[in-house]
């Protein structure tokens, strides 16, 4: 496990994060995984930080901008182990359009969104999955606009594995991020990830009087896709567990019949050493 920890983390007290960063690690550990092989992509946001703190290979890219990362990262090297994260600001404001691409190409990467209802890192405004009606410095008097409905989005893009977890329950937020990762595709784990400091609505209490588990419902078919969409409505999205599975779709790597076998990260450089070098030094 040691081998997955990189920088000591610096935030809050409390942070769901916390819980985030400790369930990516002992879920890499579990898997078998060795640093060299994973590479962590993150936006920008508290939660983007989770790319310098996990051990591994890490990218802290830009706003919005991390699945577009990874997918470039799966695609240069198919034989490593992709995961992007970020929060709901990043991911499902700047970022929806990248999001639902990637759904929808059905890249080879496990999504972490540290879902918190607001922007934390920027002092508590109204972010794209804040709770109508919820008081924020952007919202004094109550949001007005529908929150957006990552779990029903991904899955009718046709992502193969939705998943949702909560920061208050590691061990099983560790098994949802190893079964995304095993998955072959796009999987989203939308995770609960209260920010202690900003959220007073959206708590670790809420949530725990809130949650209903799928994962032990025996009659739960996670297989039916309207039966998941139901599921997610009449429970007002407080649902955890796997909440939407298929395995039928190729992965975008797959899917493409010209994919390179041997990932191009491990071509050798069809140019010599003298060139390069020529080339190299217009950027200095
Ligand atoms: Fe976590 Fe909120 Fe603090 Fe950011 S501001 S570190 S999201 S508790």
């Amino acid at each position: 496990l040691v081998d997955f920890r990189a920088e000591k983390p610096n935030w809050c007290p409390g942070c769901g994060d916390f819980t985030v960063l400790a369930a990516l690690q002992k879920a890499a550990v579990n898997l078998g995984l060795e640093p060299e092989n994973m590479v962590t992509v993150s936006g920008v946001g508290c939660s983007g930080k989770i790319s310098q703190y996990m051990g591994g290979y890490g990218f802290h890219s830009l706003h919005g901008r991390s699945l577009p990362v990874a997918t470039a990262v799966k695609t240069a090297n198919k034989d490593l182990t992709v995961v992007a994260a970020g929060g709901d600001g990043d991911g499902y404001g700047i970022g929806m359009g990248h999001f639902l691409h990637a759904v929808r190409r059905n890249v080879d990467i496990t999504y972490i969104v540290m879902d918190n209802h607001i922007y934390g890192l920027t002092t508590g405004q109204t972010s794209p999955t804040t709770d109508k009606g919820m008081k924020t410095k952007t919202s004094p008097t109550g949001a007005t606009e529908e929150p957006v409905h990552p779990l029903q989005m991904a899955i009718m893009a046709g992502a193969g594995f939705v998943a949702q977890g909560f920061s208050g329950n590691l061990k099983q937020l560790t098994e949802l991020i190893e079964k995304g990762m095993q998955h072959k595709g796009f999987s989203l784990i939308n995770v609960y990830s209260p920010c202690v400091t900003f959220n007073k609505v959206n708590t670790y209490d809420f949530y725990k009087e809130h949650l209903v588990n799928v994962d032990e419902d025996a009659s739960y078919d996670r297989t039916d896709r309207f039966a998941a969409i139901k599921k997610i409505e009449e429970t007002n999205e407080n649902l955890v567990g796997v909440i939407y599975e298929n395995t039928d779709r190729l992965a975008f790597h797959e899917a493409i019949s010209t994919f390179p076998e041997v990932p191009i990260a491990k071509n050798d450089l069809q140019i010599s050493r003298e060139d390069w070098n020529k080339v190299a030094a217009q950027f200095k």
